[in-house]
């Protein structure tokens, strides 16, 4: 068969998934992207980023055989989430109203990193531990002047994708002005399971549960705040820094959880929605290296694993004779791409103006709203899907 070989480019989760996924098909797949060690993690010791992981990315990760791979006691399963407006306003959606066992899954990054990385392995896929540079016609350059032949180049380079660049897909960006700050942190009250999200009208507050720690409960921070209000914390030594956030966190979170105290380093992300036309002749774009979501929804991987499944699935169909980097066939994955992402992009977006806008009408409206919504059920078990990622065709 001619014209098949693939390389991705990125070894994220999106990459490291899609080279999996195409491997576990057959395909001559290989990686290129600086090789990371991956150790086994340590007792209370946790990953800096974690995800909320919806119904179809379990799912997924299941079927290529990671979710097993991972240390389960190191995944916290969510039944219940608790959203407060800015004006007294607030909506619980728990996962049995829609009779399910639970919402997402919060797992580290580190995690499914490492599960990946050691099922590449078994697969025996080539990792080039190097960075794309050039591509001419079907031959990839890379930084160290290697050629590899790609008759189809998969960018999962993300957010800043060179693949993107060099191949010329046209790219949009809007920049929110605010940063995503994040950390883990110590409560005094147990979780329970409960993800907690505070509409401040200037920032978006979530905690994410994770499992307990020797010091007690335990929750992952990812706090949208303004640029300015993000630099001001950032640019302060590490001691005021965790009291600078305790006395924040309290104000926002009425002691909701007990007093919260920094556990690990704090990170700040700058973020944007951005959005792209995803393919050309013998490329294709995934993941963040495709789109950027603002994070209150706590989508961004989600999408990107929806892309992967669905180019696998497009290349899987695709008849034998026609090459994997053809653009009739890589126009079908964008196609099918094109309503989930606008969907998330746009609801996301929506939400965040929504809450930033400050006019008493506004406030007034989005909190009632949300104290109505709390008492509906149908249009609760409606948010419950939407929160566990689940589509309508999946519903029971
Ligand atoms: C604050 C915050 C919180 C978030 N929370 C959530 C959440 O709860 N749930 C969720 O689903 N999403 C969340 N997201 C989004 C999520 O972080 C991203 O969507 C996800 O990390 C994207 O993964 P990726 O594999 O596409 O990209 P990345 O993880 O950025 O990986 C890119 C890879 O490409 C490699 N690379 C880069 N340049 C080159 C090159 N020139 N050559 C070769 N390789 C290269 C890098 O080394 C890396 O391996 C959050 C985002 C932010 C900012």
């Amino acid at each position: 068969m001619k014209d098949q070989s693939i390389l991705v480019c990125g070894g994220g989760i999106a990459g490291m998934a899609c080279a999996l996924g195409l491997a576990r098909k057959a395909f001559d797949v290989q990686i290129l992207a600086p090789d990371v060690q991956r150790p086994p993690p340590e007792t209370d010791t946790y990953h800096p980023r974690v995800y909320a992981i919806s119904a179809a990315s379990q799912r997924f990760l299941s079927e290529q055989g990671i979710w097993d791979l991972m240390e389960q006691r190191r995944l916290t399963e969510v039944t219940a989430m608790e959203l407060y407006g800015d004006g007294g306003g607030t909506l619980q959606l728990e996962a049995w109203q829609d009779a399910r066992d639970t919402l997402t899954w919060i797992v580290e990054s580190g995690e499914i990193e490492r599960a990946l990385r050691q099922a590449l392995k078994v697969y025996g896929v080539t990792w080039h531990d190097d960075h794309f540079a050039d591509r001419e016609a079907d031959t990839v350059i890379t930084k160290n002047g290697r050629r590899l032949k790609a008759d189809l180049l998969i960018g999962a380079d993300g957010g800043r994708s060179k693949v993107r660049e060099q191949a010329g897909i046209a790219h949009q960006l809007k920049a929110y002005g605010d940063s995503g700050l994040v950390a883990h942190l110590n409560a005094e009250v147990a979780h329970q399971g409960v993800a907690m999200q505070w509409f401040t009208g200037d920032s978006v507050l979530a905690l994410l549960p994770l499992p307990d720690t020797a010091e007690g409960p335990q929750v992952s921070m990812v706090w949208s705040a303004s640029d300015e209000q993000a630099a001001e914390i950032m640019g302060v030594e590490h001691a005021m820094q965790a009291e600078q956030l305790s006395r924040q966190l309290q104000a926002i979170t009425g002691g909701r959880l007990g007093k919260l105290k920094l556990r690990s380093t704090l990170h700040a992300f700058p973020l944007t929605l951005e959005k792209t036309a995803m393919v050309s002749a013998g490329v294709a774009l995934v993941s963040d290296a495709a789109h950027r979501v603002h994070p209150l929804a706590g989508q961004g991987l989600n999408l990107g694993l929806g892309d992967v499944a669905e180019l696998i699935q497009v290349l899987v169909a695709k008849p034998k004779h026609v090459g994997v980097g053809e653009l009739r066939i890589l126009e079908q994955y964008r196609r099918a791409r094109a309503e989930p992402i606008a969907a998330m992009s746009f609801a996301t977006d929506a939400l965040h103006r929504l809450f930033k806008v400050q006019a008493v009408p506004v406030v007034w409206a989005r909190n009632v709203g949300m104290s109505v919504l709390n008492k509906v059920p149908f249009l609760k078990r409606q948010l419950i899907a939407n929160a566990a990622g689940i589509s309508p065709r999946d519903r029971h």
